[in-house]
């Protein structure tokens, strides 16, 4: 066994968390956009707005957009999301930053559970806010948040080819009842390292059809490159799957710390770019705006 080539992976590993990520060249990118952003509120994240709207002026984003975790119904976690009662604080926070700050358009959105059977007292909660967008993201697998990193060890005896099947299950009746307007981190079951040995392109095919029916977009999102995934999500064959039936796609870092914003996004239009995608998606009062996404290369 080579320990040393071991003892510089687990390095690596545990420094994802901090590294800096890779710098964008500032304003050569036709319309770069963040919206997925996060806020103290939720509890696992540090930071002002401001200091994530520094950043994001900073990297030359055209746009960004906060989407903080939507409050819980049927479990309470305060390391997890805000309160129902800070909900009016959250929509504040986000008013008064984007008063404050005029030299970037800043969004209003919510990060919302898929909790089969809750969405309706989750939607009435919401209904109070005009959110610019609405994400949906499937973290839970039958009330096993799978991917809370700090319970990795209830991972032990579970089967990979399962979670797959059923996080699929679960993200295409999100994309078809949840009523949402993005699916955040389309992939996401493979956060931890789980991979599957069925045919995913199956399951990439069923939740692309799903997206163009319900004419809801997804984001390619850099987070996975800080996660054990060490991958973007979603997967190239999942994103080709998408843009080849026409599904819009936004960008998100889901930046938890201030320097998390647009990071590794070179890495993220890359992959954009790849998969074919020509356009980005962004939303105002939730209707959706479409932008050329070029690169330096192509600004010329
Ligand atoms: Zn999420
Ligand atoms: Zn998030």
């Amino acid at each position: 066994m080579n320990l040393g080539r071991l003892r510089r992976a687990a390095k690596r590993r545990t420094l994802n968390w901090t590294r800096s990520g890779r710098e964008l060249d500032r304003g050569s990118y036709s319309h770069l956009v963040d919206y997925h952003i996060h806020t103290r509120l939720c509890g696992h994240a540090i930071g002002e707005p401001e200091d994530y709207v520094r950043e994001a002026i900073r990297k030359g984003l055209a746009e960004i957009g906060f989407s903080d975790h939507m409050p819980l119904f049927h479990i309470r976690d305060d390391g997890l999301t805000m309160a129902p009662d800070e909900l009016p604080i959250y929509a504040e926070l986000i008013r008064d930053v984007q008063q404050s700050v005029e030299s970037i358009a800043i969004r209003f959105g919510i990060e919302m559970d898929y909790i089969p059977g809750r969405m309706d007292e989750v939607w009435e909660a919401a209904s109070a806010y005009e959110f610019d967008y609405v994400y949906g993201s499937v973290h839970y697998l039958d009330g096993w948040g799978f991917d809370d990193s700090r319970r990795l060890s209830s991972y032990a005896g579970r089967n990979p080819d399962e979670m797959y099947v059923r996080y699929f299950e679960l993200f295409c009746e999100a994309v078809e009842k949840g009523g949402f307007d993005i699916m955040a981190h389309p992939d996401l079951v493979k956060k931890h390292g789980v991979r599957t040995t069925l045919p995913v392109d199956e399951m990439y095919r069923e939740a692309a059809e799903a997206l163009v029916e319900h004419d809801v977009a997804i984001e390619v999102n850099s987070s996975g490159l800080r996660q054990v995934a060490q991958e973007l999500y979603p997967a190239i064959g999942f994103l080709r799957a998408c843009v080849e039936r026409g599904v819009a796609v936004t960008l998100g870092s889901d930046a938890h710390a201030p320097r998390q914003v647009g990071m590794d996004f070179d890495l993220a239009v890359k992959h954009l770019k790849r998969a074919g995608v020509t356009e980005i998606a962004t939303f105002q009062g939730r209707k959706r705006t479409m932008w050329p996404l070029l690169t330096p290369r192509e600004l010329g």
